[in-house]
């Protein structure tokens, strides 16, 4: 039997339908959320073969190619949700669970929490909680009880609200990146390696701006302060099974800088386009033609000075995963607008490499963050680069800029703007909402709406996440008009891209996601209107904000 057993977050297990932006749905509250409507759209749980998943989370496929460097595939396993137990019995030394946002404390957990008011659970803890609660019953009992580690992006939760690991029997949670260490992690988590000159019991933790503190703590375990905290590029293995969404890295760091994003600090690696393509083989074995290829920021892959895109290596990257035997399409997960905006060129090019048109529109994350100037300046400088505000035009007329390009070449960028930022003052809050309503009220030449998302997170200070009052939060009318102008663009997007944007391959799921996503879409604005309007919001202001009088109203710049 295994001796260490890996599982994920079911939250993170699931394909949600293929459809853009349903991944957010495990965010919503329990309470907000019908039950039977959540999982429907959650989509079945993946494939599986022994008890093991066919398709799993990139991070836990990274870890598993990370140990599998020292030990077998029997004594490594990927367990399926389903068949957990039959993995666990008295040679089990170390189950290790991966989790992005354990405790529902992310921003856009928290942007639901906040607006709805309520302190109900969202659907990532309750399943966080019923996996730790299903571990726990299936590793009692056993002669020698293996012990239980949590890692993965959403550790930081864990540092807020430590207690939680007493309260769950969670016996560490590792935070950090662990290819190059996973084999002498796991050998002393498991409790055979008497020394330990390698980990710290304890935790990184920051302050708003970002400075590093360590904070001692038997739970945790972390690399040695002052030593190397990250993997080189060559110390990553390539995954050696199928992801879920055929995800494979393309780089991490990023380096640009802004004041709210861990992952600035994180040294930048570019993976060579062939490892990329090693990583791509293992998917389309399986059957995946689809690539996501996983970065913070793509366009700064190899990047040049003041963040200029290095065209060629973007040219190259992209042109090697296309000319993977077996791959159809493939859309970037994060990106920079300024870089549209300034480059359409680039755009160009790459949407060609891609074959980006009607049927195949390039699904991208971007981080616009807000339509202030003010704090586009104070909180991300570089996002801009090369580009600068001011000089090169208002923040607002970037991102019209670029989304105008992007839209031009069938790119649909999903845009995240924040509510609560440090600094933050109500007329910042309005211009936000005058951007959303400026892109969501525009046309391409050829008479086409702009296409675009736009999903509000909500920041909220430590000092809340720890005393969890955060449902005490209250939202001030240009918070409210921000989440009013975002969901009512939403739904305006659903009307009418509901039905085509679901990948199912069942027709009849595709039809009922559609119908959800569309009259969800549809309910969820209506509730969204109704609480802003509670909370004394005019909303026709908000619905007109920004935009000048005539009949159609058109961005700036082109
Ligand atoms: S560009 Fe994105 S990933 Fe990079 S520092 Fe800014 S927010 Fe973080």
């Amino acid at each position: 039997m295994a001796r260490f057993v890996l599982i994920s977050d079911t939250s993170l297990s699931h394909d949600y339908r293929n459809t853009p932006l349903l991944d957010f749905l495990a965010s919503a509250p329990t309470s907000s959320l019908p039950g039977s409507i959540y999982h429907f759209l959650k989509g079945p749980a993946p494939p599986e073969t022994g008890g093991r998943p066919l398709f799993a989370p990139y991070s836990l496929r990274k870890l598993e190619a990370a140990l599998l460097r020292a030990y077998s595939h029997y004594e490594v396993a990927v367990a399926h949700e389903d068949h957990l137990e039959e993995f666990v019995d008295d040679d089990t030394e170390l189950i290790g669970v991966t989790t992005m946002d354990p405790l529902g404390l992310g921003p856009l957990t928290m942007s639901y929490s906040v607006l709805f008011g309520t302190s109900a659970p969202a659907y990532v803890r309750k399943e966080f909680e019923e996996l730790l609660a299903r571990i726990n019953r299936a590793r009692a009992g056993k002669q020698r009880k293996p012990r239980l580690v949590v890692g993965g992006p959403g550790v930081w939760e864990l540092t807020v609200r430590p207690e939680v690991l007493e309260a769950f029997s969670v016996d560490y949670a590792f935070q950090g990146e662990a290819d190059d260490i996973a084999v002498d992690l796991f050998e002393y988590l498991s409790g055979d390696s008497s020394e330990n000159t390698q980990f710290y019991r304890g935790f990184q933790t920051f302050d708003r701006s970002f400075h590093k503190q360590w904070v001692e703590n038997e739970k945790f375990v972390s690399r040695y302060p002052f030593s190397r905290q990250f993997p080189k590029l060559e110390d990553i293995p390539e995954i050696a099974n199928p992801s879920i969404k055929g995800m494979v890295e393309a780089m991490r760091g990023c380096g640009v800088g802004c004041d709210f994003c861990e992952v600035t600090l994180r040294p930048l690696r570019y993976c060579p386009v062939e490892k990329v393509q090693k990583e791509i083989a293992v998917n389309v074995a399986a059957g995946v033609d689809r690539v996501w290829l996983h970065s913070d920021e793509i366009f700064a892959y190899e990047h040049g000075a003041d963040y200029a895109p290095n065209e060629d290596a973007l040219v190259e990257l992209m042109r090697g995963v296309m000319a993977t035997h077996g791959v159809d399409r493939t859309n970037p997960t994060h990106g920079r607008i300024s870089i549209p905006a300034a480059y359409p060129d680039l755009i160009a090019r790459l949407s060609e490499i891609m074959r980006a048109g009607p049927d195949n529109w390039i699904g991208v994350q971007m981080g616009v963050e807000t339509g202030s100037d003010r704090l586009a300046k104070m909180h991300m400088p570089n996002k801009t680069l090369p580009l600068k505000v001011g000089q090169d035009g208002t923040w607002q007329e970037i991102v019209l800029r670029g989304t105008r390009v992007m839209n031009t070449h069938y790119w649909r960028p999903a845009f995240t703007v924040q509510v609560g930022q440090s600094g933050e003052t109500e007329e910042d809050n309005w211009e936000t909402v005058a951007l959303i309503n400026k892109l969501s009220n525009s046309t391409l030449d050829d008479g086409r709406p702009f296409e675009f998302t736009v999903t509000p997170m909500q920041n909220v200070p430590l000092g809340h996440l720890k005393s969890r009052e955060f449902s005490s939060l209250r939202l001030d009318q240009s918070q409210l008009a921000v989440y009013y102008a975002s969901y009512r663009h939403l739904a305006k997007m659903a009307a009418r891209n509901a039905f085509s944007s679901s990948g199912d391959p069942n027709p009849l799921a595709r039809l009922a996601t559609g119908l959800m996503v569309g009259l969800g879409s549809w309910g969820l604005f209506q509730i969204v209107s109704n609480i802003c309007k509670k909370g004394g919001l005019d909303v026709a202001k908000a619905e007109r904000h920004g935009l000048v009088a005539s009949a159609t109203p058109r961005p700036v710049g082109s």
